[in-house]
């Protein structure tokens, strides 16, 4: 366990907090004390840059502008407003714990870690998050920037996925933080990996912590730390979509709720087969998924896109409806929509690009 000396921490924290009242970024959600409204920025900024949350929050708070707003709206209408920001469970989570805390606890968000672990799509980077930032209760966060600044100032060697180095992270962030001071410190801790610290070139002329900095007083570079564990080759597949007409409409499709972009809308099809053409593939799918028959006619659009676990190329395929009646074996609901009615559903992105695409050739 690392073991730091008061007089560390204290001037430690002393010269973080005080380059952070005069370099912190005007952030909406900072202008305001609210904790429903730090609970949804903390949210969205995981896994996610802040230039992109900015404009998701902005219409996030104004769409549902409180719990109860939240709880009482439909998901469809959340996952719409989430469309593009990725990590989708990460907005079902936000009204499953809406539901409970309006139902079950008054409407009321807790106000300790303890507390908030315990409602039901808050996890433990968010109950920390919440109640230091909101409350200032004396919580350390440790995200990939508090992470990334740890392992540098401490020159931690092992790579922080492996146990003993995440703790003592966890470790020497709870010994650096300054009791009382616990949500400016954090989010100090966490603006300095984001704007000074950053993975590639940190800038260590301007660091506000260096003379305590290890990697950065001992290292040529201090950016190979965290250490890192290779990343592992990620598979790819080939997936063929079909823009299926029936008419004027089209038939679209919504994922079961839970699971990956759980709830979304998406235009048919499935995993291409080995030796199986693009073509085969779609009406296969179709056939099994949906017991519908239909003609590919032509190709329309290829995606790429790349998920943290594995990547994909979507093929989009004009088709033409023959027959059957939509039945789906996994998917939780279908219908057949005009183009301009598929615009209104929460698409994930690769499928979004390819209705952009359809519409954009209407005009
Ligand atoms: S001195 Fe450099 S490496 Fe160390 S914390 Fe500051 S920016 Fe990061």
């Amino acid at each position: 366990m690392i073991k730091l000396e008061k007089k560390f921490t204290s001037a430690f924290s002393s010269k973080l907090l005080a380059w952070y009242a005069v370099n912190k970024r005007d952030l909406p959600w900072r202008r305001v004390e609210n904790p429903y409204k730090t609970w949804i920025s903390e949210v969205m900024l995981q896994q996610t840059q802040v230039g992109t949350v900015i404009p998701y929050y902005n219409r996030f708070v104004k769409e549902f502008p409180d719990l109860r707003a939240l709880a009482e709206a439909a998901l469809a209408d959340i996952l719409k407003a989430w469309e593009g920001l990725g990590y989708y469970a990460r907005a079902r989570n936000l009204q499953r714990a809406a539901r409970v805390l309006v139902n079950e606890q008054g409407g009321v968000l807790p106000n300790t870690h303890e507390a908030l672990l315990k409602i039901p799509g808050i996890g433990p980077y968010t109950a920390a998050a919440v109640a230091s930032i909101a409350y200032n209760e004396n919580y350390p966060v440790v995200d990939g920037n508090v992470i990334r600044v740890l392992a540098r100032v401490m020159k931690i060697l092992t790579p922080p996925s492996q146990k003993t180095a995440k703790s003592g992270i966890v470790n020497a962030a709870t010994e650096l933080l300054p009791a009382g001071q616990a949500g400016d410190f954090n989010q100090a801790m966490m603006e300095l990996g984001a704007t000074v610290c950053t993975p590639k070139k940190p800038n260590c002329s301007e660091c506000p912590v260096a003379s305590f900095c290890q990697a950065h007083q001992t290292m040529r570079d201090p950016s190979v730390l965290p250490a890192k564990i290779p990343p592992r080759k990620r598979p790819h597949y080939d997936i063929a979509v079909g823009i299926v007409w029936n008419d004027d409409r089209l038939l679209m499709v919504r994922r079961p709720t839970s699971g990956m972009l759980g709830g979304l809308w998406e235009f048919p099809g499935g995993k291409q087969e080995k030796n199986e053409s693009l073509e085969r593939c779609l009406e296969r799918e179709i056939q099994d998924e949906m017991q519908v028959e239909v003609d590919v006619l032509a190709h329309f659009r290829t995606v790429p896109h790349a998920y943290t676990h594995f990547k994909i190329t979507l093929h989009a395929f004009q088709c033409r409806y023959l027959a059957g009646q939509p039945s789906p074996k996994t998917a939780a609901d279908w219908d057949w929509l005009e183009p301009e009615q598929v615009t209104a559903l929460a698409l994930p992105k690769s499928n979004k690009k390819i209705l952009e695409a359809l519409m954009e050739n209407r005009r």
